[in-house]
């Protein structure tokens, strides 16, 4: 079925080329939000802990994004994750505050002392779980949610009841446990999590048809990367009618982290055409939560990583110099990035006259030939790319060299 994208800005989407394949493709028209959990999940990742300063600074930078929900923490932790919990929701950013509870009455009061928006208690309804972590029934477990979930609602708190590796329980009990608190509490949300990222996009497309044909509750989906599939799994969630998405800066998280926040909102625009997130602070927040984390991203990683804009192939720049749209699917300013086009081995003529116009400089033909050949042996020399600084070096020593010999290139230039 085709679909029209009218609403789609023009000179928005001049900065990436939309797929439009996914005009060719049948699905329901998105309807999401993002609850970013960097705050909760991510500083769950072994060896990370943010002070106070740092969740306000990334909690600021998420609702100056447009996040729609910041999970801040899992107050009963401790008295100082409550104290900026308490902090963070009382901000009054316009992005919504959750917090994480377990299914018990002292979790639930930590969550009201923290003025929180939306508390979000969680159980585990998988045998391997109630056989394994809780040593108790199903029947003891779901007991213990309702009760909480009563508690919390009956004080004015909205309610994400959030199942705990979803995606390794049976369908129908989950779809019964969803059935029962929503018209029992009329809770806000129910929430899937692949607790051990082993969904993958068509079973996640499964999994949440199934549970969005049987309630009417806001579905929440929550997945990790064990198998480098949480931001896949996410969208096929969303397209499948999960309402609020969850991820993390940087996809920090425990093991191999969460859904990446830059990679959804990208994706949001590239194939979706949802363009309503302030994507041009994606690079500043990534390095703000890599600072205070310690966690780099990998050079590769996907919209942050520090090769996602360098470009080093002379066919590659050369075509960039024209149009990069040619091998950029967007463009490094709508994600705060910038462009870095690398001289190197690889390098032609008409790319390296592209690149030193680029940052200032004008060299005469014979002098960009002196160049080229400086750079090859340098490069080779070397075995690895050349920086700005040392191509500046290289067009000095190439002028002097032409000074040096003038009279030789008064012959050259007749
Ligand atoms: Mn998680």
């Amino acid at each position: 079925m085709r679909k029209s994208r009218e609403t789609v800005n023009m000179s928005e989407s001049e900065q990436y080329s939309r797929n439009t394949l996914m005009d060719f493709i049948d699905y329901r028209p998105l309807d999401i939000e993002i609850c970013d959990v960097t705050l909760r999940d991510g500083e769950q990742t072994p060896g990370v802990v943010f002070s106070k300063e740092q969740k306000l600074a990334v909690a600021s930078e998420l609702d100056s994004m447009g996040i729609e929900v910041i999970e801040a923490g899992f107050p009963v932790v401790s008295a100082d994750e409550k104290e900026i919990v308490k902090e963070i929701a009382n901000q009054g950013f316009n992005s919504r505050i959750c917090c994480l509870s377990r299914a018990v009455k002292g979790d639930v009061d930590a969550a009201l002392e923290c003025d929180v928006d939306i508390v979000s208690i969680f159980i585990a309804m998988s045998d391997m779980h109630l056989k394994y972590k809780y040593h108790r029934s199903l029947e003891d477990m779901l007991g213990c949610a309702k009760e909480a979930i009563e508690y919390a609602t009956d004080h004015g708190l909205k309610v994400r009841f959030a199942a705990e590796d979803a995606s390794r329980t049976p369908i129908d009990r989950l779809k019964k446990a969803f059935k029962e608190v929503e018209t029992e509490y009329k809770v806000q949300y129910v929430s899937l999590a692949d607790t051990v990222g082993i969904l993958n996009p068509t079973t996640t497309h499964y999994l949440v048809s199934e549970i969005f044909k049987s309630v009417n509750t806001s579905i929440c989906i929550h997945c990790h990367d064990d198998l480098g599939m949480a931001t896949a799994n996410t969208l096929a969630a969303a397209e499948a009618g999960a309402k609020q998405l969850h991820t993390t800066v940087n996809a920090i998280g425990e093991r191999a982290g969460n859904a990446s926040l830059e990679e959804v909102l990208v994706a949001l625009r590239v194939q979706y055409g949802i363009e309503r997130y302030d994507t041009t602070r994606l690079n500043a927040l990534s390095r703000m939560v890599s600072e205070y984390s310690g966690i780099t991203p990998s050079v590769n990683k996907a919209v942050v990583g520090q090769n996602a804009f360098t470009h080093e192939s002379g066919i590659h720049v050369a075509a960039i110099l024209e149009e990069p749209r040619t091998y950029e699917l967007f463009l490094p300013e709508m994600v705060g990035g910038k462009r870095n086009l690398v001289v190197g081995k690889h390098t032609g003529k008409k790319a390296l006259k592209g690149i030193i116009n680029s940052i200032g400089f004008c060299l005469e033909r014979d002098e960009l030939c002196a160049l080229i050949e400086k750079v090859k042996v340098c490069t080779e020399e070397k075995h690895k790319s050349i920086s700005r600084d040392q191509l500046e070096k290289l067009i000095t020593q190439v002028r002097q060299e032409k000074k040096a010999s003038g009279s030789e290139k008064e012959k050259f230039s007749i």
